[in-house]
C-alpha cells in the first residue's frame, strides 16, 4: 500500500464519520503521490500524518437569548490546522449544517489555499450551527458578543485571524470585532472583512467573486479567448456570487441564472445585478423575487436545475457538492468550456473527474476563490503598517495574485507531467511551501 493510502485509511479509521473530511483529504493527498514518491524523507518525518491533523480543535457553547427570552445553546468550533507558514487565517460559517467534519475540511483546504496566494498564512477555520437566517439585528449581535467571548482567548493578531464565509458577512464581523475591543481592549486586526471605518480593506467585499472572475480570465487569455459574449451561469447570490457576476458582466459576459437555497432565476437578456443586490444585500429576501420584477425572466423551485442551463462559462459560488456527477454531464453536454469554482468544494469528485475527461479547462476552489483570503492578508499588511491603499492598488495586487496563483498551479501540474490538470497543480503548489517550512521546523 503507498505512503498516501496508508494515511488515508488511518485518517478514516480515527476519524469515523467526518465525510467531507474525508473528502476533502482524499483529493489533495492523492494528488501528493508523485511530491512524495520525489521526496522519501516526508515519510519518515510522518509528514502527511502530521499535516492532516490539526494542530488545534477548539469546541466551545455558545448560549444566546432571543427577542422573547428564549435561551439557546450553539456549537462553536475553532480549528488551527496548520501554522508552518505563518498564523492561521481562515473564515467563520453560521449555518445550521455546521458540524466538525465541515470545518475540518473547510481548514484543509485552507491551508493549501493561503500557500497559493504567496502571502504569509496558515490555515484554519471555524463557526457554529448558527442560523442567522429569521434573525434579528439584536438576535445576531448576542450570538456573536457570546460566540467572542470563548473564542477571544484562542485569537489574536499574530496567533489567528478570523474571517467572514457563508452566514458571516459585514454585520456579524461589526458585532464580533466590538465584542473583542471589549474584552481585550485592543484595536488590531484580529479579524478580517472589517468596515472601512475600522480599519477594514478596499476590495475585502468584492475580493473573492473579482479574484475567481481573473482567475478564469487568464484562464481564456491563455486559450487565446476571452469573456465577451460568454454565457455564464454562477449559483449562489450572496458575496462571492454577486461579485463574480459585476466582475464578469464588466469583461462582457452574458450572466443568464443565479439562485438562492430555495430555486434559481433564468434571465436571457442577462442578470440585472441591481435588482439582485437590492432582493439580496438590502431587503436579505428570496430570490424569487426577481422574477416578479423583472420581465421576461423566469423563477424556478429547487436549485439543480440550474445546471442544465446552457452556458460556456459555470461558476459555482453557493456551497460545497453542489454539482454532482449527473449536473457535470449535463454541463458537458450543453456545451460548457470553463468551471471555475467560487465556493469551496461546490463540485463533488466524481463531477471534478467528468469535467477533466471532457476536456474541460477546471479551476478548483483552493486556487480560484483564493482572492477574498489573499485581500484579508492585504488587509493584515495594511492594519500592522497602519496603512490604507486606494480601490485601485489592492484591486491590481489581488489581479496580480489571482493571475501568478494560475501560473504557479498550471507550472506544478507540468513539472508533474499532469498538465491541465488544476486540481493536481494546486494542491502540489501550495503544498511545496507548507511541507519545506514543516520539514524546517522539526518534529512539531
Ligand atoms: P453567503 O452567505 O454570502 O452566500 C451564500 C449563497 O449560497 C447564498 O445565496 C445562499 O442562499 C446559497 N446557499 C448556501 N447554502 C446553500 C445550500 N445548501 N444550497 C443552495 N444554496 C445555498 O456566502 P459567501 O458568498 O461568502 O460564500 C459562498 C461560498 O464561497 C462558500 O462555499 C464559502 O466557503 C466560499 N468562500 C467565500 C469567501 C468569501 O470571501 N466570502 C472566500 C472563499 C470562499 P440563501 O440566500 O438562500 O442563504
Amino acid at each position: 500500500m503507498s505512503y498516501v493510502q496508508k494515511v488515508l485509511e488511518e485518517l478514516k479509521k480515527k476519524n469515523p464519520n467526518e465525510p467531507e473530511f474525508h473528502q476533502a483529504a482524499t483529493e489533495i493527498l492523492t494528488s501528493f503521490q508523485p511530491v512524495v514518491e520525489r521526496h522519501p524523507e516526508y515519510e519518515k518525518a510522518a509528514l502527511l500524518e502530521r499535516f492532516v491533523e490539526p494542530e488545534r480543535v477548539i469546541m466551545f457553547r455558545v448560549p444566546w437569548v432571543d427577542d422573547k427570552g428564549g435561551v439557546h445553546v450553539n456549537k462553536g468550533y475553532r480549528v488551527q490546522f496548520n501554522s508552518a507558514i505563518g498564523p492561521y487565517k481562515g473564515g467563520l460559517r453560521f449555518h445550521p449544517s455546521v458540524n466538525l467534519s465541515i470545518i475540518k475540511f473547510l481548514g484543509l483546504e485552507q491551508i493549501l489555499k493561503n500557500s497559493l496566494t504567496g502571502l504569509p498564512i496558515g490555515g484554519g477555520k471555524g463557526g457554529s450551527d448558527f442560523d442567522p437566517k429569521g434573525k434579528s439585528d439584536n438576535e445576531v449581535m448576542r450570538f456573536c458578543q457570546s460566540f467572542m467571548t470563548e473564542l477571544y482567548r484562542h485569537i489574536g493578531q499574530d496567533t489567528d485571524v478570523p474571517a467572514g464565509d457563508i452566514g458571516v458577512g459585514g454585520r456579524e464581523i461589526g458585532y464580533l470585532f466590538g465584542q473583542y475591543k471589549r474584552i481585550r481592549d485592543e484595536h488590531v486586526g484580529v479579524l478580517t472583512g472589517r468596515g472601512l471605518s475600522y480599519g477594514g480593506s478596499l476590495v475585502r467585499t468584492e475580493a473573492t467573486g473579482y479574484g475567481l472572475v481573473y482567475m478564469t480570465e487568464e484562464a481564456l487569455k491563455c486559450r487565446n479567448d476571452s469573456f465577451a459574449g460568454k454565457r455564464v451561469v454562477i449559483s449562489g447570490s450572496g458575496n462571492v456570487a454577486i461579485y463574480a457576476c459585476e466582475k464578469a458582466q464588466a469583461l462582457g459576459a452574458l450572466v443568464v441564472a443565479m439562485y438562492d437555497s430555495n430555486g434559481y432565476i433564468v434571465d436571457n437578456a442577462g442578470i440585472k445585478l441591481d435588482v439582485v443586490k437590492q432582493i439580496k444585500e438590502v431587503e436579505r429576501a428570496r430570490i424569487k423575487e426577481y422574477a416578479t420584477r423583472v420581465k421576461g425572466s423566469e423563477y424556478h423551485e429547487g436549485c439543480k436545475g440550474i445546471w442544465s442551463v446552457p452556458c460556456d462559462v459555470a461558476l459555482p459560488c453557493a456551497t460545497q457538492n453542489e454539482i454532482d456527477a449527473e449536473s457535470a454531464k449535463l454541463l458537458v453536454k450543453n456545451g460548457v468550456k470553463y468551471v471555475g469554482e467560487g465556493a469551496n468544494m461546490p463540485s463533488t469528485l466524481e463531477a471534478i473527474e467528468v469535467f477533466q475527461k471532457a476536456g474541460v479547462v477546471f479551476l478548483p476552489a483552493k486556487a480560484a476563490n483564493a482572492g477574498g483570503v489573499a485581500t484579508s492578508a492585504l488587509e493584515m499588511a495594511q492594519s500592522s503598517g497602519r496603512l490604507f491603499w486606494t480601490f485601485e492598488e489592492v484591486d491590481a495586487k489581488l489581479k496580480n495574485i489571482m493571475v501568478n496563483i494560475y501560473h504557479n498551479m498550471d507550472d506544478a501540474a507540468r513539472e508533474y507531467g499532469m498538465e491541465g490538470n488544476y486540481v493536481a497543480g494546486a494542491n502540489i503548489a501550495g503544498f511545496k511551501k507548507v511541507a519545506e517550512a514543516m520539514m524546517a521546523h522539526g518534529i512539531v
